[in-house]
């Protein structure tokens, strides 16, 4: 259906009003078929999401995940032409990542698109057709400086190599960015739930965002409003792939508070630190390292959500105690955690991940998910005790006591009821 306001008015920012398009019809013959899992880019098929064709669009949703809005707003102040297309020369990745066997694999990877950066190669005549494609992974180099690596190198906990440690403290690394790319079907298997009931929540609680949920059944992927992911690789990239390559990983969860404002109530940055070291060790013993870091900030409630926590914590009657930790959070959002680890590991597998051997996390949840998915974990490397905080200890108290893992002792009923934490005054 195509509906015209009848309206000579001037759109938003400038030129003549245009139709608004509902697109409750399929019909558009130009569109490319997407066979989500097909063994070659060309068989599978490029993921289309641009605004500017519409007959070209496979997809729900567009491109650059939560940015899309910030996109809409550019073009709506007049900053941006909606017609703008990318110009892609020289942004082609640094390093080449598969394709591996799990790419061919419909429900291994349900939540990215594992061709996502090699549109530019894999999908040349479409490009050259006029299709607007574009890259939903981007792959760079960088060096990376934190001051608690250059405590570490002034400590002698790591010496500088020359090649994954500079004799400046810089870390060299491959790091990559992920939007989410959702396959509709294999994440509603992932949670257990219908398609059609997967895509009537997401229509209805957001606030009806998105009509082609319900209304274009043909239509099976989605690219959704939400953050995406970024990874640090220490070493080769293509070894994180070979199970007889040691590999150091870290899966971690956005923390603004701790990660970069170095806030005490959590261990955050201090066990993501921890990693860098190890990955970094690691990768100079021959092995390489990895950080998948996942914009899930307060386990994907959010900030004021977390920050609605930590008052009713350290407000609580007996003080902020590990025993009552969960409880408050689930008395503020209604659950303990949204971070639901069900479609991290795809990102493992898009890099071909067979086996981490070393497993720098203690959460259960993390765990269960990257083992069922299939990859093998060896060690579990646990945050040492001097990293931790002293305000954070009800934070780690409690996650021991309900299942993360500790090769020390897991805190018992009395030791979880003594308040740790900070009153809300100096
Ligand atoms: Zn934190």
């Amino acid at each position: 259906m195509v509906v015209d306001p009848g309206s000579a008015a001037p759109a938003p920012g400038h030129g003549p009003a245009r139709h608004i398009r509902l697109t409750s019809h399929s019909g558009a013959a130009d569109a490319l078929t997407i066979h989500w899992g097909a063994p070659t880019a060309a068989e599978r098929g490029p993921v289309i999401g641009t605004t500017i064709t519409r007959a070209h669009r496979n997809v729900i949703g567009t491109h650059s995940g939560s940015y899309s809005v910030y996109r809409a707003l550019a073009v709506a102040a007049g900053a941006l032409s909606r017609d703008h297309r990318a110009d892609l020369t020289n942004t082609a990745p640094t390093d080449v990542i598969g394709p591996y066997p799990q790419w061919g694999e419909p429900a291994t990877i349900v939540s990215l698109d594992p061709w996502g950066a090699m549109v530019a190669e894999a999908f040349t005549a479409e490009l050259a057709a006029g299709y607007d494609i574009r890259p939903t992974i981007a792959v760079t180099k960088a060096h990376v400086i934190l001051p608690e690596i250059a405590e570490a190198v002034a400590k002698g906990r790591l010496k500088p190599d020359g090649q994954t440690l500079l004799p400046s403290g810089a870390a060299v690394v491959t790091k990559a960015a992920i939007e989410p790319v959702w396959h509709l079907p294999g994440v509603a298997a992932r949670f257990g739930c219908s398609e059609n009931d997967l895509r009537r929540v997401l229509f209805e609680e957001t606030g009806g965002m998105y009509p082609e949920l319900v209304t274009r059944g043909d239509l099976e992927v989605f690219l959704p409003p939400i953050g995406g992911q970024t990874v640090y690789i220490f070493g080769a990239p293509r070894d994180l792939a070979d199970p007889g390559v040691e590999l150091t990983a870290r899966v971690h969860d956005e923390c603004n508070g701790s990660d970069v404002f170095g806030s005490d109530i959590c261990t955050c940055r201090p066990y993501l630190t921890h990693a860098i070291e190890e990955c970094i060790r690691g990768a100079q013993r021959g092995g390489v390292g990895l950080v998948a870091y996942s914009r899930k900030e307060g386990r994907a409630l959010g900030e004021v959500t977390k920050f609605l926590v930590y008052n009713a914590r350290k407000r609580q009657e007996g003080g902020d105690t590990a025993e009552a930790y969960f409880t408050r959070t689930e008395c503020v959002a209604g659950v303990q955690d949204m971070r639901f680890q069900e479609l991290m590991p795809d990102v493992l597998h898009w890099l071909g991940i067979r086996k981490i051997h070393r497993l720098v996390s203690m959460s259960n949840m993390k765990y269960d998910a990257i083992t069922g998915s299939g990859i093998e974990v060896g060690e579990r490397v646990n945050i040492p005790d001097e990293l931790i905080p002293p305000d954070a200890r009800v934070e780690i108290d409690a996650k021991m006591a309900a299942g993360y893992f500790t090769p020390g002792p897991v805190p018992d009923a009395e030791e979880l009821r003594i308040a740790k934490g900070r009153g809300l005054l100096p």
